[in-house]
């Protein structure tokens, strides 16, 4: 798959150059960790899609198998590592201030890079904004609240499902399923980012969430640009000003300054 070099060094610039940059990231740039994507060949789990199992109404009609299947994403997702693109990006946030990671993913890559970025320093600088919520936690369907939860479910029955410390109510894992609204606060910040932004990097999403995938166009009402990093057209691809033919690991280093030489890259 290779990029043209002259849209390489032009989108380069154009990220270098613009004062506020959102990014904007979906399943594919985690895909070069190991982390399969939704739509890819490998989303399905047994015979079920993702729509099947990622709803409230699976969750209310078999809360076991909808936590099984999770038991399983997070076993895998806890074995990657953030790659390339995710080091990339939380170094650079580091480094320079004004960019900001609108993230549709729930395995936490972009923490943990920023957390490995930041090594015995401050890390909060390249968290991400989460609008999805996040695989290592969990939910109260009764109280809603949240909880960290990193430990193996027990998914043999109903009864050995994780349950809240405060009401005993049924935890859930607290990402927005399909049909759910996202938070609203955490949309209004995103939609509020992306407005400001002088260019939108969109990598690794199949732009066909909504409301997400209406961020792009908030930052080319503005005014700002639209740079897509994906080995695949999408219905954004339109839209962008540039589009890279590429996987995120190779191209997202090139215009977010390249990993650091000094140390494995896991
Ligand atoms: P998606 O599965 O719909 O689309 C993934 C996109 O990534 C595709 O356009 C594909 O061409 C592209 N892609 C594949 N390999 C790539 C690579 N190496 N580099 C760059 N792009 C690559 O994913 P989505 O748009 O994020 O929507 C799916 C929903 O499912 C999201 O809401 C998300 O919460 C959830 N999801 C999350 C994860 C995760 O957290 N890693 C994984 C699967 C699904
Ligand atoms: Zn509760």
């Amino acid at each position: 798959m290779a990029v043209d070099e002259g849209e390489l060094r032009r989108a380069e610039r154009i990220v270098r150059e613009a004062e506020r940059v959102v990014v904007l990231t979906g399943a594919g740039i985690s895909a070069e960790s190991g982390i399969p994507t939704f739509r890819g060949p490998e989303g399905l789990w047994r015979q079920y899609r993702p729509e099947e199992l990622a709803t409230p109404e699976a969750f209310a009609r078999d809360p076991r198998l909808v936590w099984e299947w999770y038991d399983w994403r997070r076993q895998r997702i806890a074995a990657c590592h953030p790659n390339a693109a995710h080091l990339a990006l939380a170094r650079s946030m580091l480094r320079r201030g004004g960019i900001h990671i609108l993230t549709q993913n729930v395995d936490a890559l972009h923490s943990r890079a920023a957390v490995q970025a930041a090594g015995e320093g401050d890390a909060s600088a390249a968290m991400p904004l989460k609008l999805h919520g996040s695989i290592f936690r969990a939910r109260c369907v009764e109280c809603d609240k949240r909880t960290p939860l990193y430990d193996d479910i027990d998914t043999q029955s109903v009864e050995r499902l994780p349950r809240c410390q405060e009401c005993g109510g049924l935890l859930r894992p607290d990402v927005v399923w399909f049909g759910e609204s996202l938070d609203r606060a955490i949309l209004e910040r995103a939609f509020q980012l992306a407005g400001e932004a002088d260019v939108c990097v969109i990598i690794g999403t199949s732009g066909l969430v909504q409301p997400t995938a209406s961020l792009p166009g908030v930052t080319q009402s503005g005014g700002g640009r639209i740079i897509e990093i994906n080995p695949e057209p999408t219905p954004l691809t339109a839209m962008a000003d540039l589009s890279l033919r590429s996987g995120a690991a190779s191209a997202a280093p090139r215009l977010f300054g390249g990993p650091k030489l000094s140390g494995p890259l896991r």
